[in-house]
């Protein structure tokens, strides 16, 4: 029988395996113009929750301020968590060369910075609010 050849991927942000080759993306949507931002991998489990959590923060606050960015932002962390699926079942990263894995930090809701979640119903309240009181 063939020896089984398992790819061995690699974190490319600190040489750690196992790791998913997984890009992770942000968006950035303002009046006038729009920002994509992409992570590629592969990530160990580490680099790879603290580059999600950091993404996932940076959309949930700077990604719906445009018009078309409603729609692509929701787009954009569904997107990401086919990665964060990928990434949160892999072992826990032997380290290896050139670095130590990243921190990954609290977990999204443990963080302040989750109410950024809230924006959109905010906006959409606030804009029912002044519809219902300008009819009234
Ligand atoms: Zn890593």
């Amino acid at each position: 029988m063939m020896p089984q050849h398992q790819p061995m991927l690699y974190c490319r942000h600190c040489g750690a395996t196992p790791a998913a080759a997984v890009d992770i993306r942000a968006h950035r949507g303002f009046i006038l113009f729009m920002q994509f931002l992409r992570m590629s991998g592969p990530f160990c489990r580490d680099c790879g929750l603290a580059t999600y959590r950091r993404m996932t923060v940076e959309s949930v606050w700077l990604g719906w301020w445009g018009p078309m960015s409603m729609f692509i932002n929701p787009l954009t962390m569904l997107f990401n968590l086919f990665a964060y699926n990928s990434i949160a079942k892999l072992a826990p990263p032997v380290p290896g060369m050139p670095g130590r894995p990243l921190d990954p930090g609290k977990p999204l809701f443990q963080r302040p910075a989750a109410l950024g979640f809230l924006l959109p119903i905010a906006f959409v309240t606030l804009i029912f609010t002044a519809i219902a009181l300008g009819s009234a």
